[in-house]
């Protein structure tokens, strides 16, 4: 199947943090991400989910998220950027390579009003890409998959 990203796409991000601060949104957490982040912080697993996580309630079900600050950053954001950047959920390091972003180029593009990485720099290979788009697919981000070590 042939997709308009088959020759690869330039991105490569300014760590300008815009993707981590001033809009409400959604860090959705699969277990693995919050074992990674129980670990690097030290913080027991329960212990973290109820002081950095919220539950929220999709189309598919209930979901974990990140909490976010008053003014829309992620709990996790300070002036230096991402506190937690080394364990950093999935969905953090898979971006801009998302499904949702990915349908179309016209969809794509119009991601540049958002990241100033999105067409510039480095290019992007469609091996690297279809691989943040499968491993976003094989992740388990529901509610129930938290409980049973999924
Ligand atoms: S908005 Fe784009 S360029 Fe800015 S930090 Fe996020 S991914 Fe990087
Ligand atoms: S976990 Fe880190 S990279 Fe992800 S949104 Fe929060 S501050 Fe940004």
């Amino acid at each position: 199947m042939k997709h308009f990203y088959d020759g690869g796409l330039h991105f490569e991000c300014t760590q300008c943090s815009k993707c981590c601060r001033f809009e409400p949104g959604y860090v959705f957490l699969s277990a693995n991400d919050i074992d990674g982040l129980s670990k690097g912080t030290g913080i027991k697993r329960t212990a973290f989910i109820n002081q950095y996580c919220r539950i929220v309630v999709t189309g598919s079900g209930q979901r974990i998220s990140l909490k976010e600050k008053d003014d829309y950053d992620c709990i996790f954001w300070n002036k230096g950027g991402c506190t937690v950047y080394p364990y950093r959920p999935l969905q953090c390091r898979a971006y801009p390579f998302w499904d949702s972003n990915l349908p179309a180029e016209k969809v794509w593009n119009s991601l540049e009003d958002q990241c100033p990485g999105i067409n510039r720099g480095r290019l992007n290979s469609k091996e690297l890409i279809e691989y943040w788009l499968n491993r976003e697919k094989n992740t388990d981000y529901s509610f129930e998959g938290k409980n049973n070590g999924n």
